[in-house]
């Protein structure tokens, strides 16, 4: 590596920009070394289209379309949220407060947005589904919801959302598990730490460094017999799994809109009424109250009390039309995803020099992400290369589960990465995305970077960036 003459700008930036990457002078032909894959995507016309499909992007040798493996991170739109999100605009109006024929509407498919999400996570009788910004605003929520005595048992491996918000002298945390059954044991086991009238387990569906499922059914069971409830992170699960909060034995659920194709700014927490009625309104204000005197404030029960404020109702209606879609073609979604998902995986493990990684071991049931670094390469420069040579789009770092990512790349024998690669699959995700990045990956672990690149306070840039990244703003 030699010296980068890039001016650095902080103590931190400086240390970094002495790095910079020896240009390669390998030609193209390595790409062609991974064989073709010998799967094809399912035909689109069974699964749902997305409005990104096709999207041109400029890499460093011309343009491409974009290879999507950021889906864990968030999705983009299906055509048929954005059709509705059309529709609603028309007679978008305010909610619950007008009496226009805009407003009636209005109002009308915001609560028909509540039913087709209850649909969704199968909601049982007398259950709430409160709309909110996102599955962290969920958490939040609920930890707000909590009785005052309530302990809260959390694996460590969780996502900062459902690690973080618990108070700390009320929360038990769980080392992170080696298996699905340490799981089940180490849950057990801390159950036995705490009693009390008040317990709550948070569980995630699927890792969102792995892309693992867990053992949900067990663990709730698990919880259940120790009479406390449950709430599953359902961020990185609804996209790939059917939810049903009685089949799976949880109490509450929480889930992100832009993780499920409907990113406009609007998030979910359902489940059982009665803490969330007791609990002080999250958003205290229009909507929440059922009548304001000089002497005191009567706050509604139900979803209202806790969505003070006017509501965000597109966002609501663009989650609605998203969990119809996927209900009507969870089946097909979820084959396309396993088909391109062992691939990747399968691919990536076969490469030299990559190193894949599993909490539950390797054949552990997936949703389609794949967690790798490769050997002698910063992560962050793996993603740099992957986005600027070959028009493909991965997240690397630590995922906000750094308990999770530390546990998962420390080894006590080898000064080894301490960020990893993610790439995760989704419906804008095809089999020649898939072959794309396998021979991205083979290439740069076999060669390193086609072009020469400097770790600057941004990151690791090309030393030569011809793309144009700041297209004319969309307004
Ligand atoms: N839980 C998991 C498992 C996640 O992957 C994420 C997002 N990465 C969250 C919670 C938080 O979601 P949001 O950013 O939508 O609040």
């Amino acid at each position: 590596m030699s010296i980068a003459s890039t001016p650095p700008t902080t103590p931190e930036a400086s240390r970094a920009a002495t790095r910079r990457t020896a240009p390669l002078a390998h030609a193209r032909e390595h790409l062609r070394a991974v064989p073709p894959l010998p799967v094809r995507s399912l035909s689109a016309s069974a699964l749902p289209a997305v409005v990104s499909g096709g999207l041109p992007v400029p890499t460093l040798d011309g343009p491409t379309d974009y290879a999507n493996f950021d889906h864990a991170a968030s999705t983009p739109a299906l055509v048929s949220v954005k059709a509705a999100v059309d529709t609603a605009l028309r007679t978008y109006s305010s909610v619950h407060r007008g009496k226009g024929y805009a407003s009636a509407v209005t109002s009308g498919w915001y609560e028909q947005a509540r039913a087709e999400v209850a649909a969704f996570v199968g909601a049982r009788e007398g259950d709430e589904v409160v709309f909110t910004r996102n599955s962290t605003d969920s958490f939040t929520l609920l930890s707000r919801s909590l009785p005052r005595d309530t302990s809260v048992f959390v694996f460590e491996s969780e996502h900062h959302a459902a690690l973080l918000p618990w108070k700390a002298r009320q929360t038990v945390r769980i080392p992170v598990p080696g298996s699905a059954a340490d799981a089940v044991v180490l849950l057990r086991e801390a159950l036995r730490t705490r009693q009390g009238r008040n317990r709550l387990v948070v569980l995630t569906g699927a890792s969102n460094v792995t892309g693992e499922v867990w053992p949900i059914r067990e663990l709730a069971a698990v919880a259940r017999r120790a009479g406390a409830r449950v709430v599953l992170d359902a961020a990185q699960y609804a996209p790939h799994r059917r939810i049903d909060l009685g089949e799976l034995g949880v109490d509450y659920v929480v889930l992100s809109g832009h993780k499920l194709y409907a990113p406009f700014g609007a998030g979910v927490l359902a489940g059982r009424a009665d803490w969330l009625d007791a609990a002080a309104p999250y958003l205290p204000g229009g909507g929440a109250t059922k009548a304001v005197t000089e002497h005191g404030v009567q706050w509604h029960t139900g979803s209202a009390r806790h969505e003070g404020g006017s509501p965000n109702v597109i966002g609501a209606i663009a989650l609605a039309a998203a969990c119809h879609a996927l209900r009507e073609h969870g089946e097909a979604v979820e084959a396309h995803e396993q088909l391109l998902g062992k691939a990747l995986l399968d691919g990536l493990r076969d490469i030299d020099g990559v190193q894949t990684y599993s909490l539950f071991g390797d054949g552990h049931e997936r949703v389609a992400v794949a967690t790798f670094t490769v050997d002698g390469v910063d992560s962050s420069l793996v993603s740099a290369v992957l986005s600027a040579e070959h028009g493909i789009g991965v997240r690397d770092g630590k995922f906000c589960a750094h308990l999770c990512v530390d546990t998962l790349l420390d080894d006590p024998y080898a000064e080894g990465p301490d960020t990893a690669v993610r790439a995760s699959i989704g419906l804008a995700t095809t089999a020649a995305h898939v072959q794309r990045l396998l021979a991205a990956v083979a290439d740069l672990a076999a060669h390193g970077p086609r072009h020469e690149y400097v770790h600057t306070g941004e990151g690791w840039v090309p030393v030569d960036d011809t793309r144009d990244l700041a297209p004319a703003r969309p307004w």
